[in-house]
């Protein structure tokens, strides 16, 4: 049996992973969410640091694609936006303004 070794990933990866999650959360929301995932497990492998818009569109519970409308529903309650993850439940805070 041939042993496959994983590639290590670095940043530029991780940007191209949440940048095709993003293309694909249109067409195929599995894909998205498969690229999602490859993109925090090569952040964590790397011990890279964690790109700020993939802590957002990712539910930290479940892991899926969270796009306000369609998988997340969205909340603007005193100054902070409030993502409520459409599979899961689970809620994000974030202050704005
Ligand atoms: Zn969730």
């Amino acid at each position: 049996m041939r042993v496959v070794k994983k590639q290590k990933l670095n940043g530029s990866d991780v940007r191209r992973l949440i940048t095709e999650a993003i293309a694909a959360s249109t067409l195929d929301l599995p894909l998205a969410n498969t690229k999602l995932s490859q993109a925090w497990d090569a952040c964590l492998r790397g011990n890279l640091k964690v790109p700020k818009l993939l802590r957002v569109i990712r539910c930290k519970k479940c892991g899926v694609l969270l796009m306000p409308a369609r998988t997340a529903s969205v909340r603007l309650i005193e100054g902070r936006a409030i993502w409520r993850c459409g599979s899961c439940g689970a809620e994000k805070h974030f202050r704005y303004a």
